[in-house]
C-alpha cells in the first residue's frame, strides 16, 4: 500500500514537469486527475452498453453474420466517440479475416487391426468424436499404426522429452491429456500449462509428422466431462485458413473406457502405459494396432473482423509501445431454440460485459487531461469462442512488433453478482502485472486468489494466451466468489447455477436482478493497471522462469 502511495506522489511530481534531473526510480503510478477521469466508470453506463451489444437487434453476434457485421459498427463507434483513432490503417477501425468452416464426416464405427488380422471397432459420439485436421475435401489415414507417447510432451526447460527421438512419421500418436501434475516442481503442479492442452497436443504431434492424434479424455485431466467435449467437436468447425504449418490429418479424442478397450486390444494395460509416462525415462509404446480412414470433409469459407482504436501515447519516447486492452466481440448468433423458444445467443455476460468493461476503461484513459505515456490500444477480438481465431489471427498479423506490445489486459466475462472482497487472477503466478495489479487491488481493501480449478487451463481459453503465445505479458483477472455480506459457497453457486443454466445459452441476457456494484470495482483497477502500465518507465515482464519468457526475450531483442 505505502509503495502506491510513493509512485502516486512521485508520479504528480513528474507530471507536473517539475521532474528536474528524472526519477529513474518510478515505475509508473496512476496521475492526479485519475480519480475524475474514473467518474465515467458507473454502473449504468456499463450496463447501458451491455444492452446495446447483447440486445435481439445484435442477433447472437455470430461470426460472419449481419449481427456480426453490426456489433463491430457499434464497437467501432464507441470508439471514435472516445477519441480513438482507427487501428488498422485503410481499414479503419477493422482487421478483416476469413474463417474456413470445417465439417467432418466420421464413421459410425472406427475399426482397428492388429498384427494377426483381428478387429476392433469403438462408436462414435459414445466412444470417440474429433475432426477434420485438414482443409481438404478429405482427411484420410491409410494403415497407420498408433503408438503410445504418454503426455506427448516435448519441454526442453522441465528437461522433458516423451520421444526421445523416436521416429513417428505417419503414425496416429495416443496421448494422455493434462501435463505432469504430481510434483510441484514440475510444470508448474497441478496448474496446466499449455502442454497439458488438448491445442498443444495436435500442434505437436504435427510437427513430428503424425497423421492423426487421439487424445484419451478423463474428466479429471480434460477439467470437464465428456459431454462438453462431443459439444465442441460435433458440427461446423472454424479455423484460420490454413497455411504452410504441419497439420495431422486427423484431431481425435476417445474416452477414457474406450481407450482402455482399445489398448486392452492391443496385448497393454492402460494403468500400466499411464504409470510408465509418468517419467524423464518415458519412451513411445508402438501399439502394434493399425487403422485407415477416409473422411468426406465440407469447407466453407466466410469473413468476419477484429475491431480496434488507438489512443496514441504522450511520450515521444514511448508511445510505439501499446497497451492492450481486449474483449472478444463474438457469440453463437442464431442457433437452436431453449426450452422457451429463444433461438437468439444474446451473449450478455459472455461477453457483453467484457466489451462494456473495456469501453468504460477507455472512456476513463480518455477523460484525463494528459494522454498516458505509452499508447492504448482497445482490441475486440473476432471469433473467440471458435478457439480464439481473431486474436490468433492478430498476433500472426500484427500492426507493430510484438517486442512493442507492453501487455494484454483481457476481460472474459464479469461479475453480475455484487461486491466481492477478492479478486481472480487466471493462472495466477505469471508476470510482474500481477504485482501491480495486487497493490490496486489492496487499495480496494480486497485480496487476490487464484481460481479454485487450476486444472482447467482457463488463462489458455481466452484472448490473453494468443498475446501470451507472442510472447506479450498477459493478465485476466476479475471479481472473485467471496461476495460481501453473502454465506460462504454463496458465490461458487452462482456461478455454477450460470454456467449450467446459461453458459453459452440463448438465455445468456440481460435480468433485472443483475447488480454491477462489484463489477465498477473491476473496470477501476483494469483502468488503473492499465494507466500504471502505460506510465511506468520499464513494459511489464513475465517472471523468471515462465512458459513465455524465451519467446518475449526474443521479440525485445530483435
Ligand atoms: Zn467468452
Amino acid at each position: 500500500m505505502k509503495r502506491v502511495v510513493i509512485v502516486l506522489l512521485s508520479l504528480g511530481f513528474l507530471i507536473s514537469g517539475c521532474n528536474g534531473g528524472a526519477s529513474p526510480s518510478v515505475q509508473g503510478g496512476l496521475p492526479d486527475d485519475a480519480g475524475a477521469a474514473a467518474e465515467v466508470i458507473t454502473a449504468s453506463a456499463l450496463l447501458e452498453t451491455v444492452n446495446e451489444i447483447a440486445s435481439d437487434e445484435m442477433m447472437g453476434r455470430g461470426p460472419g453474420t449481419e449481427g456480426d457485421r453490426l456489433a463491430r459498427a457499434y464497437l467501432a463507434q464507441r470508439l471514435e466517440a472516445a477519441g480513438y483513432a482507427p487501428a488498422f490503417g485503410e481499414n479503419g477501425y477493422e482487421q478483416p479475416m476469413s474463417m474456413v468452416g470445417v465439417t467432418t464426416e466420421l464413421p459410425k464405427k472406427w475399426a482397428f487391426r492388429d498384427a494377426k488380422g483381428r478387429r476392433i471397432s469403438l462408436d462414435r459420439a459414445d466412444e470417440f468424436i474429433g475432426g477434420s485436421g485438414v482443409q481438404h475435401p478429405a482427411a484420410v489415414i491409410d494403415n497407420a499404426e498408433l503408438v503410445f507417447v504418454g503426455y506427448g510432451i516435448t519441454a526442453p526447460e522441465e528437461d522433458w522429452d516423451d520421444y526421445k527421438g523416436t521416429d513417428i512419421e505417419g503414425k496416429v500418436l495416443v496421448m494422455l491429456n493434462d501435463d505432469p501434475d504430481w510434483d510441484p516442481e514440475l510444470f508448474a503442479g497441478e496448474r496446466r500449462l499449455y502442454y497439458g492442452r488438448w491445442k498443444y497436443k495436435y500442434e505437436i504431434a504435427a510437427e513430428k509428422g503424425a497423421v492423426g492424434a487421439i487424445i484419451v479424455h478423463t474428466s479429471l485431466s480434460a477439467g470437464y466431462p465428456w459431454p462438453v467435449v462431443l459439444t465442441g467437436w460435433s458440427g461446423e468447425q472454424f479455423e484460420l485458413p490454413a497455411g504452410e504449418e504441419p497439420r495431422i490429418q486427423l484431431k481425435a479424442w476417445m474416452t477414457e473406457e474406450a481407450s482402455r478397450r482399445l489398448v486392452e486390444f492391443a496385448g497393454h494395460d492402460l494403468d500400466a502405459l499411464i504409470e510408465s509416462a509418468r517419467s524423464r525415462d518415458f519412451s513411445p509404446v508402438p501399439l502394434g494396432v493399425t487403422t485407415s480412414l477416409d473422411l468426406p470433409v465440407a469447407l466453407r469459407e466466410t469473413e468476419t473482423a477484429n475491431v480496434g482504436g488507438i489512443l496514441r501515447g504522450s511520450d515521444p519516447d514511448l508511445a510505439d509501445e501499446v497497451v492492450f486492452l481486449s474483449a472478444h466481440h463474438d457469440y453463437f448468433g442464431i442457433g437452436a431454440p431453449d426450452e422457451t423458444g429463444d433461438t437468439i445467443y444474446n451473449g450478455a455476460l459472455d461477453n457483453g460485459v467484457a466489451m462494456a468493461q473495456a469501453i468504460s476503461v477507455a472512456e476513463a484513459i480518455s477523460a484525463l487531461s494528459e494522454r498516458p505515456r505509452r499508447s492504448v490500444m482497445v482490441f475486440f477480438p473476432a471469433a473467440e469462442e471458435q478457439g480464439l481465431l481473431g486474436s490468433k489471427y492478430y498476433t500472426e498479423h500484427p500492426t507493430m512488433h510484438p517486442g512493442k506490445m507492453a501487455a494484454d489486459i483481457n476481460f472474459e466475462l464479469g461479475n453480475i453478482w455484487g461486491r466481492t472482497a477478492d479478486v481472480t487472477i487466471f493462472g495466477k503466478g505469471k508476470s510482474t502485472l500481477e504485482d501491480i495489479l495486487a497493490e490496486l487491488v489492496a487499495e480496494q481493501g480486497r485480496y487476490v486468489t487464484s481460481e479454485s480449478t487450476p486444472r482447467s487451463g482457463w488463462y489458455y481459453r481466452s484472448d490473453q494466451f494468443s498475446f501470451a503465445r507472442i510472447g506479450v505479458p498477459a493478465i485476466w483477472f476479475k471479481s472473485g466468489t467471496d461476495f460481501i455480506d453473502r454465506p460462504e459457497g454463496w458465490g461458487e453457486q452462482q456461478y455454477a447455477g450460470w454456467i449450467e443454466r446459461n453458459y453459452h445459452r440463448p438465455s445468456d441476457q440481460v435480468e433485472d436482478w443483475w447488480n454491477l456494484e462489484g463489477l465498477v470495482e473491476d473496470v477501476h483497477l483494469g483502468f488503473q493497471l492499465a494507466l500504471t502500465v502505460a506510465n511506468a518507465d520499464e513494459m511489464p515482464t513475465w517472471y523468471p522462469g515462465d512458459e513465455f519468457e524465451d519467446e518475449r526475450l526474443a521479440a525485445l531483442a530483435e
